[in-house]
C-alpha cells in the first residue's frame, strides 16, 4: 500500500500520532465515562483539558504573563474585524502591509471600521516579495500595524519581524504559528485559525497584550470584545471544546519534536529539499517568490508548460501525494509543508517531481 501524504493548505494534515491518540480516547476520555465531545465545558475534566492546552501553548511560545491567550471561533476572518473593533481605541486609522490575498481581505474588512493606510504593498511585484522595511510609510498616530507574516496562497513569508516604533504590531499567523520560535513580546496581538498548524477547523487562537484590552467599540456585539472573553476565560459562551482538546494534543506532540526550535530545524530542512528540487529542475519547475521571502510552510510552483498540470495532478495523486493543486487565484501547484507533514512526505514529493520532469521534460 502506498503511504499517503496530504499537502493541502487547510484544513491540513494532522500528526499521525495525535490522530491515533485521539482515536484511543474518542469514546471515553481518561475513565470519565464520556467523550470530550460530550463534556460540559464548565466541568472539571474539560476545564483541565483547556488549562493544559493553554499552558502547553504558553510554554511552547514562551508567552509572557502580561499576554492573554484566547480560544475563540469565527476563524482568522472574524479577526479581520475584531482587530479594528478592539484596537482602534479612539484613533481613526491603522497601518496595513499588503503582501497578498489574506492581507487584502484583512484590509477590506478594516476599511469598514477605520481609515486604512496601506503603508507598503507587494502588489507591483505581483506579491513575489516582502516590501523592504525602509520603504514602509508608517504613520506615527496609527492605532496599530497589521501584517501577514506568511501569505498562505502566494507562499510569501517575512524573514523579519517589523519594527513599528512602539505602535502595536498585529499579525495574522494562521499559516506559520508554531513553525519556529517566536518573540511574542514584539507583538501587540497575534491571531491564527487553527486548521493549518494547530488542529481542526473551528478554533481560533488569539494572543493579546493585556494593556490593549477594554477599548472595543461600544456599538459592537459583546461577542466581539476581547475583554469579555478574557474576563470569562474563553467561556463567555461554549468554546469549541473538541478542537481545543485536539490542539492540546498537538502542543504535546510539538514538545516531543524538541519544541519550536526542534520544529524549526525540521521545517527548514523540509523546505530546502523542495526549493532545491525546484531550483535544480533546469526550469521545468519554477517558484515565483524571491529567495529571501520564500515560505517554509506553503511552496507555490508552476510547471514549464500549463498542459502538464493535469497529468502532474493525476499522477501525483496516484502516487499518494494529495491536494497539490494551487489556489484558484494563482494556478499552478502548491505544496503545504506544515509541522505535521513528515520529512518522508517531502522526500516522496521530491522524487516524484524529479521522475515526472525526466519523463515529461
Ligand atoms: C486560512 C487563512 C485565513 C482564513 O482563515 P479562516 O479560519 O478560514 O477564517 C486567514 N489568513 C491566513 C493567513 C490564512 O492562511
Amino acid at each position: 500500500m502506498t503511504q499517503i501524504f496530504n499537502f493541502g493548505a487547510g484544513p491540513a494534515v494532522m500528526p499521525q500520532a495525535v490522530l491515533r491518540k485521539a482515536q484511543e480516547e474518542l469514546a471515553e476520555w481518561h475513565g470519565s465515562g464520556m467523550s470530550v465531545m460530550e463534556m460540559s465545558h464548565r466541568g472539571k475534566e474539560f476545564m483541565g483539558i483547556m488549562a493544559h492546552a493553554e499552558s502547553s501553548l504558553r510554554a511552547l511560545l514562551g508567552i509572557p504573563s502580561h499576554y492573554k491567550v484566547l480560544f475563540l471561533q469565527g476563524g482568522a476572518s472574524l479577526q479581520f474585524a475584531m482587530v479594528p473593533i478592539n484596537l482602534l481605541r479612539g484613533k481613526t486609522g491603522a497601518d496595513y502591509i499588503n503582501t497578498g490575498e489574506w492581507s487584502k481581505k484583512a484590509i477590506a474588512e478594516a476599511r469598514r471600521f477605520c481609515d486604512v493606510n496601506v503603508a507598503a504593498s507587494g502588489e507591483a511585484d505581483k506579491f513575489t516579495d516582502v516590501p523592504a522595511e525602509e520603504t514602509w510609510k508608517l504613520k506615527a498616530d496609527a492605532a496599530f500595524v497589521h501584517y501577514t507574516p506568511n501569505e498562505t496562497i502566494g507562499g510569501v513569508e517575512f524573514p523579519f519581524i517589523p519594527d513599528t516604533q512602539g505602535v502595536p504590531l498585529v499579525a495574522d499567523m494562521s499559516s506559520t504559528i508554531l513553525s519556529r520560535p517566536l518573540d511574542v513580546s514584539r507583538f501587540g496581538l497575534i491571531y491564527a485559525g487553527a486548521q493549518k498548524n494547530i488542529g481542526p477547523a473551528g478554533l481560533t487562537v488569539v494572543i493579546v497584550r493585556e494593556d490593549l484590552l477594554g477599548g472595543a467599540l461600544k456599538t459592537m456585539p459583546l461577542m466581539l470584545d476581547y475583554r469579555i472573553h478574557v474576563e470569562n476565560d474563553s467561556m463567555y459562551n461554549t468554546p469549541p471544546t473538541f478542537p481545543i482538546y485536539m490542539a492540546g494534543l498537538v502542543f504535546d506532540w510539538l514538545q516531543g519534536q524538541g519544541g519550536l526550535a526542534g520544529m524549526a530545524r525540521i521545517n527548514e530542512r523540509k523546505a530546502r529539499l523542495l526549493y532545491d528540487c525546484i531550483e535544480q529542475s533546469g526550469g521545468f519547475y519554477t517558484c515565483p517568490v524571491k529567495a529571501r521571502a520564500r515560505s517554509w510552510m506553503n511552496v507555490p510552483f508552476t510547471l514549464k508548460d500549463e498542459r502538464l498540470d493535469d497529468p502532474f495532478l493525476k499522477e501525483s495523486q496516484k502516487a499518494g501525494l494529495l491536494q497539490l493543486k494551487g489556489h484558484r487565484s494563482v494556478g499552478g501547484m502548491r505544496a503545504s509543508l506544515y509541522n505535521a507533514m513528515p520529512e518522508e512526505g517531502v522526500t516522496a514529493l521530491v522524487s516524484f517531481m524529479r521522475d515526472f520532469a525526466r519523463r515529461h521534460g
